[in-house]
């Protein structure tokens, strides 16, 4: 059979890295990226070729609109085209609004979002020509429910669950399926500026009583790569129960 490929933006650490591992283990070929951090990318391919695997490195941002066009042409160079997109990259900004800078505000928008948009702008039209493929958005329960502190994040995600559901219609009739997995508080390098109180405190609002892992998260998106393609335009919420 033909091997797949996919591409998980933001894969150098946390849940990036652990779908990066999972869909080489479901035999994808695993195109990861990351923007800066390239030795913890080294690190995800060297787990997955330990683990039997095959991945080709993608550096570069996300946010920027050639940074993706280059990437793309990497893609086409090594193949015909996706058959999955994990829009998965993103970055958190804790603090009040009045405080950010338009900088600020630009980053969080372009990487949580825009990201999203760039990277489906490449990969729909082979999707669409072959009438098949899968888009997977990693969002977040603050997208749904919004958190004070994190009103850019959590605008961005809310974008990034309408991108979803508008996509998620214009591409069905190409049976090419759009969803979102909503996290709520997953066990990462992002929640690394709570500390032990700030955490004990937080998982006792959790229903669960805990922190998702990032194994969890990555099962889902999988689950959502593989599963039925009547599922579309859906934001699935992986949150312990929170929302
Ligand atoms: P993380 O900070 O551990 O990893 C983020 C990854 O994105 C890293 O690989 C980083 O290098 C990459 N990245 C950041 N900006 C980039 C850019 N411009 N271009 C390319 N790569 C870039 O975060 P995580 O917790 O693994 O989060 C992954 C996704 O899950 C994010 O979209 C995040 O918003 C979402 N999420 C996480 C949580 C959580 O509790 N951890 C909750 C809700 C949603």
């Amino acid at each position: 059979m033909k091997r797949k490929h996919v591409l998980i933006t933001g894969s150098s650490r946390g849940i990036g890295r652990a779908c990066a591992l999972a869909f080489a283990q479901a035999g994808y070929h695993v195109f990861i990226n990351c923007r800066s951090s390239l030795d913890r990318l080294d690190e995800t391919e060297a787990e997955i070729l330990s683990l039997g695997g095959t991945c080709t490195k993608l550096p570069g941002d996300v946010g920027d609109a050639d940074s993706v066009r280059s990437m793309f042409r990497t893609i086409s160079a090594q193949c015909e085209g996706l058959d999955v997109l994990v829009n998965n990259a993103g970055l958190a900004y804790f603090g009040l609004l009045t405080d950010m800078t338009d900088e600020d505000w630009d980053a969080i928008l372009r990487t949580n979002l825009s990201s999203a948009f760039y990277c489906c702008r490449e990969a729909v039209p082979y999707m669409v020509s072959r009438k098949q493929g899968r888009i997977i958005n990693i969002s977040s329960m603050w997208g749904t429910a919004g958190a004070s502190c994190e009103a850019a994040y959590s605008a961005a995600k809310s974008g990034l669950n309408g991108l979803t559901k508008a996509l998620a219609k214009e591409l069905a009739p190409s049976n090419v399926q759009v969803n979102a997995v909503a996290c709520g508080a997953i066990d990462t390098e992002m929640n690394a500026r709570l500390d032990a109180e700030e955490r004990q405190a937080l998982e006792e609002e959790i229903p669960a009583g805990r922190f998702g892992t990032v194994q969890e998260a990555a099962r889902l998106v999988l689950a959502l790569a593989e599963g039925p393609s009547y599922l579309t335009g859906q934001i699935i919420g992986m949150d312990g129960g929170m929302i």
